[in-house]
């Protein structure tokens, strides 16, 4: 057997070293790159080919051989099989993409009837969906986001580790109360403006935006001077003075279905930010109050779908307030894929026993990770 020692750098050698190695890992992703691109051009002659000769576009023989093929060589190779699995699945989607034709233009959107009251709001021909830029994330693009981060920010310590997750699973906004509004005047309140201040100092370090909620409209200019984007809760979403507050900083506006709103509702709620200039809104659908009692709320998916014909504004959904229950997390978020959401906004603690806010809804890192590899960066549906 042979042993390496590896001898450790000179000091100051250490970043060159550090540098050169990123640099040589930047190659390799870069180049991967424009293998991929050749490649779907590669997936388009096929499609052509397939089209010219009349053959269907699927052929789940070559399909498994493809895969089996993969899987072989990446044992070969010493590879993760989890890798070469997920990997070959991207890779024969991205064909298929690219084989077929461009489907045709759907026809524009009708005016919903009777929406004058969220005329801004509503879809109408010719008006284009709103994009809603926070950070890198463009929500609304086309591209499925997860939003994470605790309930609320508590230490300095847990929220440096809860950005060093969220960043491990690639999320670009992390969220975090500080001004917690909660039911019981008894129950942690949030660290204000402080806690705040902690989570834009983690969350910028690592390159990802931040999401909060402000609770006062006194708040909104200090709150927005750290937060990239603003929330106003579900106990909030008629509240006025705030949504005027809010929307006047001009940092985008998160809007969450109040517990017992009807979509009209909360359509005139985003028409009062529009009506102050501010255009980015997205709509968060976090569980309305039913008779039902083994949710904490009942999720109301069917807000989404009615949404995307209703209005251009983005819509995400938030299964953690709905869901209450950190197990049940997962498959509503794979639901609000398929629902046509934009996103979903989850709360992840780093250490849940230890949590001082909705432990029992709290994902774990690994539950996160689980989460935003099956849905971060997926194409929206419908
Ligand atoms: C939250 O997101 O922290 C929150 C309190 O949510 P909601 O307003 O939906 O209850
Ligand atoms: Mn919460």
């Amino acid at each position: 057997m042979t042993t390496q020692t590896l001898v450790p750098p000179a000091a100051g050698d250490d970043l060159l070293v550090l540098g050169a190695l990123r640099a040589s890992i930047d190659n390799i992703d870069h180049e991967l790159l424009r293998l991929l691109a050749r490649r779907n051009e590669v997936a388009r002659d096929i499609g052509l080919a397939k089209r010219v000769t009349g053959r269907p576009v699927f052929d789940a023989g070559r399909e498994r051989e493809q895969a089996d093929r993969l899987s072989l060589l990446a044992r070969e190779l010493g590879l993760d099989a989890h890798l070469a699995r997920d990997l070959g699945r991207l890779l024969l989607r991205g064909s298929f993409a690219s084989q077929l034709e461009a489907p045709p233009e759907p026809p524009p959107a009708p005016v919903p009837p009777d929406s004058d009251a969220f005329r801004l709001a509503r879809c109408e021909p010719g008006r284009p969906r709103t994009v809603v830029h926070a950070g890198s994330a463009r929500i609304g693009g086309g591209l499925f986001e997860v939003i994470a981060g605790p309930c609320a920010v508590e230490t300095r310590d847990q929220i440096e580790l809860a950005a060093d997750h969220a960043r491990a699973c690639g999320v670009r906004v992390m969220r975090g109360g500080a001004f917690k509004p909660r039911t019981s005047p008894y129950e942690f309140q949030g660290l204000g403006l402080e806690g705040l201040k902690l989570l834009a100092r983690a969350a910028h370090a690592r390159d990802m935006a931040v999401v909060t909620e402000v609770t006062d409209p006194a708040d909104a200019n200090a709150v927005a001077e750290h937060a990239d984007m603003l929330q106003i809760g579900a106990r909030n979403m008629q509240n006025v003075p705030l949504l005027r507050a809010c929307a006047r900083t001009g940092r985008p506006i998160l809007l969450k279905r109040g517990a017992s709103a009807t979509i009209r509702e909360w359509l005139c709620a985003a028409e009062y930010v529009l009506l102050e200039g501010n255009p980015n809104v997205v709509l968060c659908e976090r569980g309305i109050r039913t008779f039902e009692r083994e949710t904490r709320n009942t999720l109301d998916l069917s807000s989404v779908v009615a949404l995307r014909a209703m209005t251009h504004l983005p819509v995400i959904a938030d299964p953690s307030h709905a869901a209450g229950r950190h197990e049940w997390i997962a498959p509503l978020c794979h639901a609000a894929h398929a629902c046509g959401a934009d996103g979903v906004i989850v709360e992840m603690h780093p250490c849940r026993d230890s949590a001082l806010c909705d432990k029992r809804q709290a994902l774990s890192p690994g539950q996160l990770r689980q989460i935003s590899d099956a849905l971060q960066g997926l194409s929206r549906a419908g």
